[in-house]
């Protein structure tokens, strides 16, 4: 079926065409043929000049004696015919006497193509007058239901090949999946359920990061369970029309009582459910009726009806409270990032069609993408499935997978960009500075690869990797991470006696973990074990705005004291480390100038030295 939308676009693109060639046949045709004058004209007459003219439908064309503009035909428009008879006839009889004008003819015609002229009006009319009608038909609901269709919820339900989405295809997350095969058991048979009087949860909230499976997993208990599916996101609510959102809530939960048992799900709701009052600016009133709807309709249907209302969000902290109290969405459940052994897992169902070579360890590549997401690492190897058809290569090699993780870590590598000889032994000693630094500080990750390639914004990068999976951080282990930051900077200075804007962002996230240090953590012995944050990491407009913050002046003062001495304490170490170890970041410096790039191996081979053994954190 053709979209709607689409046609409606294709019809005002069109209808736009047509009024912009009106626009130029009325232009092309008011404007003057020849740019002569009047007076022109009669002078031409006057001087002897017309050998024989003609007028008709008041174009008066001349034949010149010698030529005039550069030749002897002239054309005039006559604005008035009249007044062209009044003015010349005369000369021109006398002139035809004497024999200076040889022959003319006037067919004075004032009848002028009416159509050719009305034309373009009427067609403009027209078209006005069916946008007219257009719009409304469209906003009065003339036509039909238009408008009830409008403020119908846009559900979707699943696509054969969605159907066939189970558990089997959701990688790793066994914990999540064992939450909601409860789910799945009562939608197949509900029976057993009732008959122990047991109340099912109406609503399931999954909460995590964006690209862990969320949405996947929803699609799953749908196709566990066999059961229909009607999903709509949270953004298809919010519309330009105040009330469409609560009428599209309703309207969704009808469908779904037509087709029990299924689920409903709500893709992205905090779009919809964030906490009522406290928006700042327009609009939140349509999102706060949107959402009283949300919570009547699903107050408004009884547990066992054979409804389960899914919902995602990565953002649980600004909900409602009031979505979240029992008989609504009493149950979340937590997906969270894969851990080694689910990313190992998920690295399996994505390379399940894909020729792989023999020397690839999807183990390997598990281990060195501590971090990535579900869709991330899709992604992953769909850039190494790139790579290797860009190659010419029947199948996926270990180096394109590698590839492809650093590319999905940081963009693109940009190796057309020319980079000035200066510029790259900048960021060579850069690099460097961060490679050696970390190499030297005994709980840092060791160093995985270093490249002065630049890539998406960065000029150059030095990737470590941690060992294993990291479920909390020592204080330690955050000092050494804002030593290893500075020592791009340090080098820089040390070497080339000068510093550049590219250790910026370097700088801005040392001083932010210092700061979360002090502030969040409770890691100053200076300040205490104390924490300054409401909880609510990132900004929410609405609350902070109008809490402000919680601590005083002096606080505050003390705070940023204590950041400056920890960035100045490390900047402090890390020119320590750097002034030691001088000659190793010289020789992976012109190491880097050379060949660009460093995997691990070459770097301990031109350090010359074995990693320090890491001390426990
Ligand atoms: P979310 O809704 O949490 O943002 P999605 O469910 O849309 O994430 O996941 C995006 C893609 O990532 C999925 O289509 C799938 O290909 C992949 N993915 C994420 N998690 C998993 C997983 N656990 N197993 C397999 N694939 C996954
Ligand atoms: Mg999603
Ligand atoms: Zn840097």
């Amino acid at each position: 079926m053709k979209n709607p939308r689409t046609t409606n676009a294709l019809t005002f693109i069109f209808l736009a065409i047509v009024m912009l060639v009106c626009a130029a046949y009325l232009w092309r045709s008011n404007s003057p043929a020849e740019p002569l004058e009047y007076s022109e004209v009669v002078q031409m007459f006057k001087q002897e000049k017309v050998e024989s003219f003609t007028v008709s439908d008041n174009t008066l064309t001349m034949h010149l004696r010698e030529a005039v503009h550069g030749s002897t035909t002239a054309v005039y428009e006559l604005y008035d015919f009249d007044l062209f008879y009044d003015d010349l006839n005369d000369l021109v009889r006398q002139q035809a006497q004497k024999g200076i004008i040889a022959s003319y003819e006037y067919h004075a015609d004032h009848s002028t193509n009416w159509l050719a002229i009305l034309l373009p009006y009427v067609l403009v009319a027209l078209i006005l007058g069916g946008m007219w009608y257009f719009m409304t038909a469209r906003a009065s609901g003339a036509g039909g239901d238009r408008m009830s269709r409008f403020s119908e919820a846009r559900t979707h339900t699943l696509s054969e090949k969605d159907k066939a989405i189970t558990f089997a295809d959701v990688a790793g997350a066994d914990e999540e999946k064992e939450e909601l095969q409860e789910i799945v058991e009562f939608l197949k048979d509900p029976q057993k359920y009732t008959d122990l009087g047991a109340r099912i949860p109406k609503g399931v909230l999954l909460v995590g990061p964006p690209g862990t499976g969320k949405t996947l997993l929803a699609k799953a208990v749908a196709g566990e369970a066999g059961v229909g599916f009607l999903s709509i996101s949270g953004s298809d609510f919010v519309e330009l029309y105040v009330g469409v959102g609560a009428s599209r809530v309703r309207d969704l939960f009808k469908e779904a009582a037509k087709s029990t048992p299924c689920i409903i799900f709500i893709d992205e709701i905090d779009a919809v459910g964030r906490q009522r009052g406290t928006g700042v600016g327009g609009g939140h009133d349509e999102r706060e009726q949107t959402l009283n709807q949300l919570l009547v309709e699903m107050d408004g249907f009884s547990a066992n009806e054979g409804v389960v209302v899914l919902a995602a969000t990565n953002r649980v902290d600004v909900l409602d409270p009031a979505l979240l109290r029992p008989g609504r969405f009493d149950r979340q459940v937590y997906v969270g990032l894969p851990d080694i052994k689910g990313r190992e897992e998920i690295l399996k169902v994505h390379t399940r069609g894909k020729p792989l070579a023999e020397d690839v360890e999807l183990s390997e590549v598990a281990k060195g993408t501590p971090g990535f997401t579900g869709a991330d690492l899709e992604n992953l190897t769909n850039e190494g499935a790139l790579l290797a058809a860009r190659r010419n290569q029947k199948f996926i090699t270990m180096a394109d997978l590698k590839e492809a993780e650093i590319k999905v870590i940081a963009g693109p590598e940009k190796k057309s960009r020319v980079i000035p000889e200066h510029e790259r032994r900048l960021t060579a000693f850069h690099e460097a500075g961060h490679a050696i630094v970390m190499h030297a500080l005994p709980n840092h990750d060791p160093v995985n690869q270093i490249s002065i390639v630049p890539r998406g914004q960065a000029g150059g990068m030095t990737i470590s990797l941690p060992q294993e999976d990291r479920s909390y951080m020592s204080k330690r282990y955050l000092e050494e991470q804002i030593v290893a930051l500075l020592g791009g900077r340090a080098a820089e200075r040390m070497v080339l006696g000068d510093i550049s804007t590219g250790a910026g962002n370097d700088i801005q996230r040392a001083t932010q973990i210092a700061h979360k240090m002090v502030a969040s953590y409770g890691m100053s012995e200076k300040i205490g074990t104390v924490s300054f944050e409401s909880g609510h990491d990132e900004v929410f407009i609405g609350r902070t705005m109008s809490q402000g913050r919680s601590y005083s002046e002096q606080i505050a003062a003390q705070i940023d004291d204590e950041v400056r001495r920890m960035i100045a304490t490390a900047y402090d170490q890390c020119e320590e480390i750097l002034k030691a170890r001088r000659s190793q970041l010289e020789s992976v410096a012109n190491y880097l100038l050379a060949h660009e790039t460093m995997t691990r191996s070459e770097f301990l081979t031109v350090v010359g030295d074995r990693a320090p053994t890491p001390a426990q954190a």
